[in-house]
């Protein structure tokens, strides 16, 4: 069985999908007696309007780049309150620096990582077959939320670039060789 990998990081502005975030994020909050803050929800909407994969600072650096000052210190509270929340999840591939990325609200947008061990790069699959594999796994005495799952190998991109560099110096031994050859 072949799956289709799609890239994370469409652009993809999603009511759809803020909305039921944002009613989380309120109802959340409300229940710790937090504040809800405007920079809260602006934080959500940001990370809700992509579903890429993003580091912190860089959402810093994208608040920043659209006139949205708020400390990087209060970004990384802000995820830190989303993962509790159920609204964020943390990834870590490898011993790449942690990677975040949203949870849709009542929609299964299950998908496992393919991991490349060379550039790190991350791709998404989804596979409906392993998700309703794992969806139907019962375990005694234990009730399941989500499940993780990471493809470590090596992406095409890298394949392509090993494969020539292999094929140039496979080249450059042949040339040396026949030059010594012709002495
Ligand atoms: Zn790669
Ligand atoms: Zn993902």
């Amino acid at each position: 069985m072949i799956l289709r990998i799609f890239a994370h990081g469409m652009a993809m502005k999603d009511d759809k999908l803020y909305t039921p975030a944002r009613v989380a994020l309120t109802a959340y909050l409300k229940g710790k007696k937090m504040r809800r803050t405007p920079e809260r929800y602006a934080i959500l909407e940001k990370i809700f309007s992509t579903d890429a994969h993003f580091h912190v600072d860089d959402l810093h650096r994208k608040l920043e780049a659209e006139g949205y000052h708020v400390s990087l210190s209060t970004v990384y509270a802000t995820i830190q309150l989303f993962v509790e929340a159920g609204l964020v999840r943390r990834h870590q591939f490898g011993n790449q620096p942690a990677q975040y990325e949203r949870v849709p609200q009542g929609v299964n947008e299950s998908h496992h990582h393919l991991v490349c061990n060379v550039c790190g790069r991350v791709r998404a699959v989804k596979d409906p077959t392993l998700i309703e594999l794992i969806g139907n796994l019962r375990y005694p005495t234990f009730k399941t939320d989500f499940f993780s799952l990471y493809v470590y190998g090596i992406c095409s991109r890298c394949q392509k670039k090993l494969k020539k560099e292999k094929e140039s110096k496979a080249a450059t031994s042949t040339a040396k060789k026949k030059k010594t050859q012709n002495h």
